[in-house]
């Protein structure tokens, strides 16, 4: 049972935005910008985000030249070309948010190692560069077979080494600080701990059911708009769409003397990377190696694909060099039958913006615009 004043002053809202990562904070920001005086409500079921945003290995990354080759072989190319910009008009708009040293963006070089099977790659980079060359206004990849030795990488796996003059790498937990900073600065309320167990639809709002353990009651808040952000999790309030969660591995050394390299790194299709930060090597990926089970939403370590990560770190990495594991962990991406991002008015009440795949730290600033543009027409048309 709810008091008098909490029903005055708790349960009414204009935008209510489920999901705490990238996508959802920047569609509060987003909402906050075209709606100076509404009540915007974030809604997070973790502590706080419980996701992929804050467990990523923060590469803005456009796309290596063999994932962007395999992307070809399954979309076409103008889905291909979308992406890309939709993913180059992303990372421009989060700079321009939170700013280069907010965020510790930094371009340190982003490679790709390539290896005997995917050497075929390199005889199609004047071909990717001239596809990309309207998006890019510049070659986007070099060959710079001279820096394999440089930087240390075992030369027996590693048969040529490309550069992506495109990308670059951040600091995640800064930037998802620095998200929910400004969302609270805009008077953006966010309530942790909040699991989102269903809506209803009427008339004119939506109501939303926040299960409350404590009070053993539940809350059913009212909005004008309800944004589902939630990527892996949207199968659970939107039954019908086409999101399939994959867990990510990662792991960090402990700080390296003499590292030879800083930037960021991908291997095979972009089913492996690695970085930089802070001295230390950070590589996550091989979640091709056990599809069936990382496709979960628990938060578990994989153990195969763990001593799998190890070891490219050090056969092919670190050759030579001694390190030590500072922590592993995993976090959840979202999939789904093609690898466009889902971004929708269900109702002209209800919209959603999910399925980020391995891509969201790039692609979620301009994904929050899409969706609140759909937002705003609906408005506009009712
Ligand atoms: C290991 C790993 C490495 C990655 N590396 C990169 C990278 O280098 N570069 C890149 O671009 N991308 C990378 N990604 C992908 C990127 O992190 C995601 O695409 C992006 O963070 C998705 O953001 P999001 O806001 O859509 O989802 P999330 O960050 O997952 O946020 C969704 C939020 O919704 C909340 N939620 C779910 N259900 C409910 C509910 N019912 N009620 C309330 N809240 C709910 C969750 O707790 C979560 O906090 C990586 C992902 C992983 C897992």
């Amino acid at each position: 049972m709810f008091s008098y004043w909490e029903q005055q002053s708790f349960l009414d809202y204009d935008h209510i935005v489920v999901g705490a990562g990238i996508v959802g904070l920047n569609v509060a920001i987003e909402l906050r910008q075209h709606y100076s005086n509404a009540r915007i409500l974030v809604l997070e079921r973790g502590l706080m985000t419980t996701g992929a945003s804050s467990r990523n290995a923060g590469f803005a990354c456009m796309g290596s030249a063999t994932e962007l080759l395999d992307d070809l072989t399954k979309m076409t190319e103008d889905e291909v070309l979308a992406l890309f910009d939709m993913r180059k008009k992303g990372l421009s708009a989060l700079r321009q948010r939170l700013g280069d040293r907010t965020i510790d963006y930094v371009e340190n070089g982003s490679y790709e190692l390539i290896h005997e099977d995917a050497l075929s790659a390199v005889e199609q980079l004047d071909f990717l560069n001239k596809l990309l060359l309207p998006i890019t206004g510049k070659p986007a990849f070099l060959l710079v077979n001279h820096k394999i030795k440089q930087f240390g990488f075992s030369s027996s796996f590693t048969k040529a080494l490309i550069e992506n003059t495109c990308e670059g790498g951040l600091n995640t937990g800064k930037m998802l600080r620095a998200l929910t900073d400004l969302a609270l600065q805009l008077n953006i309320e966010i309530k942790t701990g909040a699991s989102v167990d269903r809506f209803e639809e009427g008339s004119n709002h939506v109501t939303v059911f926040v299960p409350d353990l404590i009070r053993n009651d539940c809350w059913a808040l009212r909005s004008k708009t309800l944004s589902i952000c939630t990527n892996a999790f949207a199968g659970q309030l939107l039954p019908h769409e086409d999101v399939v969660p994959g867990r990510g591995q990662v792991l960090i050394t402990k700080p390296i003397a003499h590292l030879k390299f800083k930037g960021i790194y991908h291997f095979d299709e972009g089913y492996y990377y690695f970085r930089e930060i802070n001295g230390s090597v950070l590589i996550g990926g091989g979640r091709n190696l056990d599809i069936k089970g990382e496709t979960t939403t628990d938060l578990g370590s994989n153990d195969a694909i763990q001593r799998v990560l190890m070891q490219y770190l050090q056969e092919t990495i670190l050759p030579g060099t001694l390190f030590e594991v500072e922590q592993c962990w995993s976090g959840i991406m979202a999939f789904g039958a093609t690898k466009m991002p889902i971004v929708k008015a269900f109702s002209n009440q209800v919209f959603g913006a999910f399925r980020m795949g391995g891509m969201g730290v790039a692609l979620g600033t301009e994904i929050a615009t899409d969706l609140v543009n759909k937002i705003n027409d609906t408005i506009l048309n009712n």
